[in-house]
């Protein structure tokens, strides 16, 4: 297993490590191989009030602490990671499957929220109002919400961890932690770290779960009144119904959801940068990101010679283990979604599309896929109306703009969609005209720590990232006196 040169994470980490879990725990498997690597003990659920009830006491002590402060703690933290940053990047490497170098990105991601955080720390302090009525001062600041909760996915086990974390604790608030049941280990890492960065006792609580025990996590933090806010990243159908059960308690609530990008390249773009930046947004941890490039639209003067470059660089993918330094591309989490990869391939080949390259299993053990391109899918392929979240590019041809624009949009989801083209007008219009949170031209990436995160429609509620990402962790509350 891995060997820790870190302290810290030998310590938090190395007894977890075995390849059976005896039962009653969690088993974490290794995508790459299929077998047992770690065994977690899952927190009990009738637990969870006496957990809350201690980051309440936490919290309130927290608040007390200057922001200069909680602003010092933060970049003790990125220190920290820093310092234990390749021991963390492999760890997310074999939880997670990711090649080795992205697992690496992901921690320097995640490191650059901390530091973000710390350095913005009092920008937001609120204002003295205009005087209304004589003898009166009123003003407005921004304390904690209180106690917050966060539900993480599996596909960036530290970063979508550490971009509700940062805030949430530069802004004077603690946080139960729910992280996803193939991924524990890294957000298990983080609360060691955070120990070593001198968190007071109960600030972060990891509350470990199956997906048996999910939905009972879940449900204990949202019928909570002590719990104020709820910040959630996964599927759309749990933050649907995460959604409908905070009501009772009217939380705040932040859901960083699925997406459903379209990728457009049109006659004029630099095509060998746009494939190059296809590559990234499609293949990037396996296609398994909610920016993962879906649906690929490509306009017709230039799609013979775009699909020939696909079938060219697709194939000369590396596929690996994520710990494998060669690795391009690496596992898919699970078998079943391995077999979602599958479905929507014979869907889309049914309903007359192409293949072009890939379409296999690969390796006797793990989870793989290749990485594999069709042509001209239907238009009502199901992979236009749900993820694939793995290594399947799908693309097709169009004529006209307004074509283009009117594919891209016909989606519930509203997370990204990117295009590439030389002519600024049609860059400007299509920065109008697509219906997304976030529209990447002439760019594959486009997520950092200063830039707000947020999908429209389906795709979520809130923002992360950014100025406007600490903001969803801050209560304003006015104060008004009279009589003067
Ligand atoms: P998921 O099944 O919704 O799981 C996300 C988290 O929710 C996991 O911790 C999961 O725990 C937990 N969960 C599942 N059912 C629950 C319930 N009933 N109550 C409370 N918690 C519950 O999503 P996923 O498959 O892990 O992640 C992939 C999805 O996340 C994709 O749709 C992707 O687009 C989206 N995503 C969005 C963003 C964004 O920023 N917009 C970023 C990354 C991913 P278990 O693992 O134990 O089931």
């Amino acid at each position: 297993m891995l060997d820790f040169q870190s302290a810290t994470l030998r310590e938090a980490l190395s007894p977890l490590f075995s390849d059976e879990a005896p039962s009653g725990h969690i088993a974490i498997d290794d995508p790459s191989t299929g077998r047992v690597i770690a065994a977690v003990r899952p927190t009990d659920v009738g637990a969870i009030d006496e957990a809350i009830a201690r980051a309440e006491r936490a919290q309130r002590d927290w608040q007390k602490r200057t922001m200069r402060e909680r602003a010092a703690f933060l970049m003790r933290v990125s220190r920290a990671l820093g310092e234990a940053s390749e021991d963390f990047a492999q760890l997310i490497s074999l939880e997670s499957g990711k090649p080795l170098r992205e697992a690496r990105d992901e921690l320097e991601y995640s490191r650059s929220f901390f530091d973000y955080y710390a350095a913005i720390a009092g920008d937001e302090r609120g204002a003295i109002l205009p005087e209304e009525r004589a003898g009166t001062f009123s003003s407005y600041r921004y304390g904690p919400i209180g106690v917050g909760a966060a539900i993480t996915p599996w596909n960036f086990p530290l970063a979508m961890l550490a971009r509700k974390l940062s805030p949430a604790l530069l802004a004077g608030n603690s946080l139960l932690v729910k992280p996803a049941e193939s991924t524990p280990l890294s957000a298990i890492a983080l609360e060691a770290i955070l120990r070593e960065a001198g968190c007071p006792e109960s600030l972060m609580i990891n509350l470990l779960g199956d997906r048996e025990s999910a939905a009972r996590i879940g449900d204990a933090l949202m019928r909570s009144t002590v719990v104020r806010k709820l910040s959630f990243t996964g599927s759309t159908a749990v933050g649907k119904s995460l959604l409908r059960a905070s009501a009772d308690t009217l939380k705040r609530v932040s859901l960083e959801l699925g997406g459903n990008a379209p990728f457009l390249i049109f006659e004029d773009a630099a095509l060998e940068s746009a494939i190059d930046a296809l590559l990234v947004a499609k293949f990037r941890n396996a296609g398994q990101t909610c920016v993962a490039a879906q649906r690929i639209y490509i306009h017709r003067s230039i799609y013979k010679r775009a699909v020939e470059l696909l079938e060219a660089k697709v194939s000369a993918l590396r596929l690996g283990p994520g710990l494998d330094k060669s690795s391009e591309v690496g596992p898919l989490i699970r078998e079943a979604a391995r077999e979602k990869v599958e479905r929507h391939l014979a869907d889309a080949i049914a309903r007359g599309a192409t293949l072009v390259s890939g379409g296999e299993r690969a390796f006797d053990e793990g989870y793989f896929f290749e990485p594999t391109v069709i042509k001209d899918f239907a238009d009502d392929a199901l992979l236009t109306r749900e993820e694939s979240f793995g290594p399947l590019l799908a693309v097709r041809a169009f004529e006209h703009d307004d074509e283009a624009i009117a594919h891209a949009n016909r989606t519930r989801s509203g997370l990204v969609a990117y295009a590439f083209t030389e002519n600024l007008s049609r860059a400007h219009r299509l920065s109008e005209s697509l219906d997304f949170g976030m529209v990447r031209l002439n760019t594959g990436h486009g997520s950092s720590a200063v830039s707000p995160f947020f999908g429209i429609k389906e795709s979520g509620l809130g923002v992360e990232a950014s100025k406007l990402g600490l903001l969803e962790w801050m209560a304003p509350k006015t104060t008004t006196i009279g009589g003067l």
